[in-house]
């Protein structure tokens, strides 16, 4: 890693504590809400963490739940409906994330459309840039997997050899 741009000066460093090794991390959801109890981060949703996803989710649910509950709950009003609405944009925008990282999580290797994905993200910049947006959640399973992004990347993944790399200049 000493090799890579900026990278810390690991040289002096020591262990601190034992490796912690996770051997079996099972994938877990539950309701968003229910009753009056509404759940955030881990304890709303905690998957593989491969996708590096779950501080990120755990923030995004968190001021989803603030976003329906802090006005009903400075009014005065009942937080029954804003517990509905907070689990129903959960489900809107986290399912379709969940559905395809449980997906991969049950397999061994990529299915063909990763392989397409990633392929033409690895020649083309604007693939990549779509890719990188799927990756940090920017856009949704939908957008990713549009008709149009998966033409685009077809025709970038049929022209383009292999060797060349969308990063202009980068040791291929
Ligand atoms: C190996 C691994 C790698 C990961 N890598 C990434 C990554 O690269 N990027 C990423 O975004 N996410 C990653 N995650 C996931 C991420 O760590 C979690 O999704 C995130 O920490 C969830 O935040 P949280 O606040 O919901 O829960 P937590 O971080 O678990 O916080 C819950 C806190 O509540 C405390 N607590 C529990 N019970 C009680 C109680 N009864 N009273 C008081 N306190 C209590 C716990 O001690 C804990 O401090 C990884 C997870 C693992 C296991």
């Amino acid at each position: 890693m000493a090799s890579f741009p900026d990278a810390p000066d690991l040289s002096a460093a020591e262990p601190c504590s034992n490796l912690a090794l996770i051997k079996d991390y099972p994938n877990l959801w539950r309701p968003p809400a229910d009753g009056n109890v509404a759940l955030v981060g881990d304890a709303l949703m905690s998957i593989d963490p491969l996708w590096g996803v779950g501080c990120g989710f755990a923030f995004q649910t968190t001021e989803w739940l603030v976003d329906e509950v802090a006005p009903v709950l400075r009014d005065g009003h009942p937080v029954a409906p804003a517990l509905r609405s907070y689990a129903k944009r959960v489900s809107r925008e986290l399912n379709g994330h969940r559905f395809l990282i449980l997906d991969y999580a049950r397999r061994k290797g990529f299915n063909a459309v990763e392989r397409l994905s990633f392929s033409a993200a690895a020649k083309d910049a604007a693939a990549s840039r779509h890719l990188h947006a799927f990756g940090a959640r920017l856009i949704g399973p939908a957008r990713f997997l549009s008709p149009g992004a998966l033409l685009r990347a077809a025709r970038v993944d049929f022209r383009r050899p292999s060797a060349e790399s969308a990063q202009p200049g980068a040791p291929v």
